[in-house]
This record gives C-alpha cells, structure tokens and sequence, in this order.
C-alpha cells in the first residue's frame, strides 16, 4: 500500500529528527576523539605501547563514524527522494516497502523481502543494512 501524504510527513520530519541527532553526534564524537588521541589516552598509560593504544582507539573510533556517515547519508538520500519522489519504493522489485518498515528505518530502500536476501547474498562483517 502507498504512503499517504499524511504518512509521508511523518517519516520525514522522522528522518530529519533522526539526522540532526546524528550530526550532532558526530561532531561530539569529533572533539572527543581528538581530545583522547592528543591527550588523555596517550597520557594514561606511559609505559605498555601507549601510542599503539592510542591510535587502536582512533580506528575504533573511525569505523564507528563510517557506520554514522553511512547512516547520515541514507537518510539525506531518503529526505531528498521524498522531496523529489521514489520514496518508500523498493530499489530491487518495485513494490512499495510499507509504513511499518519506514517507521522503524526510514531510510530503508528495500522491502523485508529483498532486504532479506540483500543480507544473505552480501551478508559481511560491518556492511550496513539498511
Ligand atoms: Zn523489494
């Protein structure tokens, strides 16, 4: 079944909502980060590797952002298709992917059915899955 205007609105000022936190997150995230990489981490542990501790943590710290910048850009990608039409339709058969599944992840862009043998067939370790 189509989303109704209604529905639309409502997933959408849901993406907006849900991209702004996340932006914010970001930026938190980038301060801290370069606080602990040039002080705090470093500082705490003077004798066993420090720096290796350090810099295992920045890369922690980067797959973490690339899952949010992937999520971030989803959702940016979700906003613009319901600005400019094609949201809430599945990439790979066409069938419309319902509201209860945009509500729940509304950047999704494939139906249940797809999105289920999308993860089987490219199923690998941090590959999100929207
Ligand atoms: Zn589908």
């Amino acid at each position: 079944m189509a989303l109704t205007p209604q529905q639309t609105r409502e997933l959408d000022s849901l993406i907006v909502e849900r991209r702004n936190a996340l932006a914010a997150e970001l930026r938190q995230d980038a301060r801290k980060t370069r606080a602990e990489q040039f002080g705090e981490v470093a500082g705490e542990v003077p004798d066993s590797g420090d720096e290796s501790v350090a810099s295992l943590i920045a890369d922690l710290d980067q797959a973490d952002w690339s899952r949010d910048l992937d999520e971030l850009r989803g959702l940016d990608a979700a906003h613009e298709r319901i600005e400019n039409g094609g949201y809430g339709v599945c990439v790979e058969c066409g069938r419309d992917i319902g509201f209860e599944r945009l509500r729940a992840t509304p950047a999704a862009i494939r139906c249940i059915d797809c999105q289920t043998r999308h993860e089987k067939t490219f199923a690998g370790p941090g590959a999100p899955s929207l």
